[in-house]
């Protein structure tokens, strides 16, 4: 009776603690990706979610932005790891390799085979044999610490902790099983003093100790049992066990960005839980955010992979950006600033490039994660305190990449969203700071050629300054973002009216004759060579009819500029009728991006780079909404799978896995800052949000299936609703959306006026 009792109970707690949603993450989607042809360029992060440290199992030699290749067959180590993306590369890194037999130093040397399965990642959990020395590897992290679980043969075992080149140091405490140092390795962003101090900690007693050491590159390094005192080229350091078969050796890891006694601090956040009790904790947080959004019974491909799909897609946007914060002991929070090169108070996030993120992961995080926004609003806040801009690519600090001044877009968003820092004085003079000032050294913070925009309303594309339509349009949108803050804010007539001017500079480039954006001379006309298909030049990593919709804030707009609703949706149309022609003389060569729209079979439309991925849902705003809802199932089943090659390009930090979760929802973020979403084709046929405010947004279709990706009927809270978008603060007060979907479009709904969603100029 007790023992019924007991099975009973238990069977009860299974129904209370719902799914284990960690079973559908494939943290291997996107990893067989390459320099000519990224199908994700993503890495298996092993973290939790926005964690300081992931770890990455590697494959790639030291410093090759593609650590973890899927086609690889040899592993060189663990590798504690930051990197965003393989274009901007790591920083602060340290790897860890296991071995039997002897001790190897080398990177190549040291490597082992491996099989995929023999392989087991999970969001907070990683498992592989080495099969050159008979080990089982595992590992668990924390959000700043980690421990792994080495299963050794009997015998001669070892543990290497290479610190890496371009600058390290290491030292062994054999009285304290421990090992600590620091690595200051990167690819800028960081003032002179950055280090990652590590500490690890070993639940064995060393039998055997090393250290090794080069003093410049390609000098090869060899061991030695020389006490390392100060920072070297490359240093590591190895320890010896006698081990008997079966045997386990943990090792417990830290680091911090501040000092050697923060990384001893940060380790106690393993406290003493054995590894078990550690990934138990590490599955339950995955499930508390992933579970945030309930979905069952896809509709996109009719089979378990819509949930793969879906939540891979979802741990991809948890990611980043990452803290770049920690507790001291006292648990007050501060942070290593890569920006004046201090130890500051507060919080910090990194790791992110707001041309790519902006669009929809933003957003996301703000309507489903808004406290953890919170933090990160904050936390820009005081990257504008400690280097007197707002980042655009930060990596750990300004990086220069990409175009634009989008964290207007990102800081509007939450802000426009009721998530508010505490300081909105700082915050509205930041924004407006960017809308006349370049950072000296990193060209691409701030706005690079403000003076021409503000003078002209335009960027010439005549003057030197390269990509200057990208950058008009994205200022233009931003300055629309900017005012959402500065009309809360209460700011003077003149500032308002001004950036409400600035809001519609996306007129002065459009050229009717093409009825495309395009780059336009200082004199005012525009080039007689105007190439259509031409990609970058005037544009970034895209062309002009991939960039003519960057008018997120006034797609009506757009419309009148085109000469009405039946020319608008002719164009949108063409981008999947036109071959996947491209002209890329700018370049000289085809661009992975290019490349990877022209293998996807769907015309000159893109998805694998940000630019257009909004396109499609711009039907909403035209009357044709059934064309946005065929060709957003369309994109979610061709170029999504849960699989290595599951992206059709760079998922570039959550953002185009963002747009797989929006748009499987049947929502997606048109234009950050604005209320709005645009409606797309709901693909699961239950779906809830559970928000931060208690509140759910319950999503129900009937008739989903794979090919009825129309909107017959839908309804809000039992009302018929006609419009082509739903507003975020109905949804937030708690909603119930029901969907009648279909296999045949229904041309009469949502083709009035009314039923677009919002436009500036209307
Ligand atoms: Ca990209």
């Amino acid at each position: 009776m007790k023992h019924l009792l007991t099975l009973l109970l238990a069977a009860l707690c299974l129904t209370a603690s719902a799914r284990d949603y960690t079973q559908y993450v494939n943290p291997l989607m996107g990893t067989q990706s390459e320099f000519a042809l990224s199908a994700g360029n993503t890495y298996p992060a092993i973290a939790l979610p926005w964690g300081m440290n992931f770890w990455t199992p590697q494959t790639g030699e030291m410093g090759d932005g593609w650590q973890y290749t899927y086609t690889a067959h040899q592993l060189r180590g663990f590798k504690q790891t930051h990197q965003p993306s393989p274009w901007i590369n790591d920083y602060g890194q340290f790897a860890i390799m296991p071995m039997t037999g002897r001790p190897i130093a080398d990177e190549r040397e040291r490597a082992s085979w491996f099989s995929h399965k023999a392989e087991t990642a999970r969001p907070n959990y990683y498992q592989v044999y080495l099969a050159d020395y008979d080990i089982n590897a595992e590992l668990t992290p924390t959000e700043r610490a980690c421990l792994f679980r080495f299963t050794f043969p009997e015998g001669k075992s070892y543990i290497n902790v290479d610190a890496y080149d371009q600058g390290s140091h290491i030292r062994i405490l054999s009285a304290e099983r421990k090992i600590v140092g620091y690595t200051t390795r990167n690819n800028g962003g960081v003032g002179e003093n950055f280090r990652n101090y590590f500490v690890l900690v070993f639940d064995h007693p060393f039998t055997y100790t090393a250290t090794y050491a080069a003093d410049a590159k390609d000098m090869p390094v060899s061991l030695d049992s020389l006490a390392l005192t100060q920072t070297t080229y490359h240093a590591g350091a190895i320890v010896g066990f006698d081990t008997r078969r079966g045997e386990k050796v943990h090792v417990r890891v830290a680091s911090s960005f501040i000092s050697e006694a923060q990384a001893e601090t940060n380790l106690t956040e393993l406290g003493t839980a054995d590894f078990e009790t550690l990934r138990q904790r590490g599955t339950d947080r995955w499930n508390e955010v992933l579970g945030r959004i309930d979905v069952e019974g896809g509709c996109v491909t009719e089979s378990e992979d819509d949930l793969r799909t879906f939540y891979s897609c979802l741990y991809r946007s948890l990611l980043f950006p990452r803290m770049f914060w920690e507790r001291d002991a006292t648990g007050h929070v501060h942070h290593y600033s890569p920006y004046n090169g201090r130890v500051c108070d507060g919080y910090l996030y990194t790791d992110t490039g707001f041309w790519d993120t902006f669009r929809c992961l933003f957003p996301l995080l703000d309507l489903v994660y808004p406290s953890e926004s919170l933090k990160m609003q904050e936390g820009l806040l005081n990257a504008y305190r400690e280097s007197g801009f707002f980042p655009e690519w930060a990596s750990p600090g300004h990086r220069p990449c990409m175009v634009g001044n989008n964290s207007a877009a990102v800081l509007a968003d939450a802000f426009v969203k009721g998530i508010r820092v505490s300081d909105t004085k700082t915050l509205m003079e930041g924004l407006l700071h960017a809308t006349h000032a370049v950072h000296p050294e990193v060209k691409s913070t701030g706005r690079i050629g403000y003076e021409h925009y503000n003078a002209l309303g335009y960027i010439p594309c005549d003057i030197g300054i390269k990509e200057s339509a990208a950058r008009t349009l994205e200022y233009c949108f931003d300055d629309w973002c900017v005012l959402q803050v500065a009309e809360a804010l209460g700011q003077p007539r003149d500032t308002l009216r001004t950036l409400r001017e600035r809001a519609l500079n996306y007129r002065h480039l459009f050229r009717p004759d093409y009825r495309l954006m395009s780059g336009r001379r200082a004199d005012g006309t525009f080039a007689d060579d105007f190439s259509p298909l031409k990609w970058g030049g005037d544009f970034t990593e895209g062309n002009a009819w991939h960039y003519t919709w960057s008018v997120f804030h006034d797609p009506q707009g757009l419309i009148d500029l085109m000469g009405g609703k039946h020319n608008f949706t002719a164009m949108l149309d063409s981008l999947f009728t036109l071959p996947p022609l491209y002209d890329d003389s700018y370049y000289g060569f085809p661009i992975h991006e290019i490349r990877e729209m022209t293998v996807m079979n769907m015309g000159n439309y893109a998805h694998g780079n940000q630019p257009v991925q909004h396109a499609i849902y711009l039907y909403d705003w035209a009357g044709e909404p059934w064309k946005a809802q065929y060709w957003l199932r369309e994109v979610m089943r061709r170029m999504y799978a849960p699989t290595p090659d599951g992206y059709c390009g760079d998922e570039d930090n959550g953002q185009t896995s963002a747009w797989y979760v929006w748009s499987a929802l049947g929502l997606y973020p048109v234009c950050p800052a604005s209320t709005h979403y645009a409606i797309g084709s709901p693909a699961f046929r239950h779906a809830t949000l559970h928000l931060e405010n208690g509140h759910d947004i319950t999503i129900e279709t009937a008739g989903g299936a794979k090919h009825a990706p129309y909107i017959q009927h839908m309804t809000l809270d039992g009302k018929a609703w006609d419009a082509n978008y739903l507003d975020h603060f109905t949804l937030t007060r708690g909603a119930t959306l029901h969907y009648d979907m279909s296999t045949t479009p229904n041309t009469q709904r949502g083709t009035s006026a009314k039923a677009a969603p919002y436009s500036f100029s209307r």
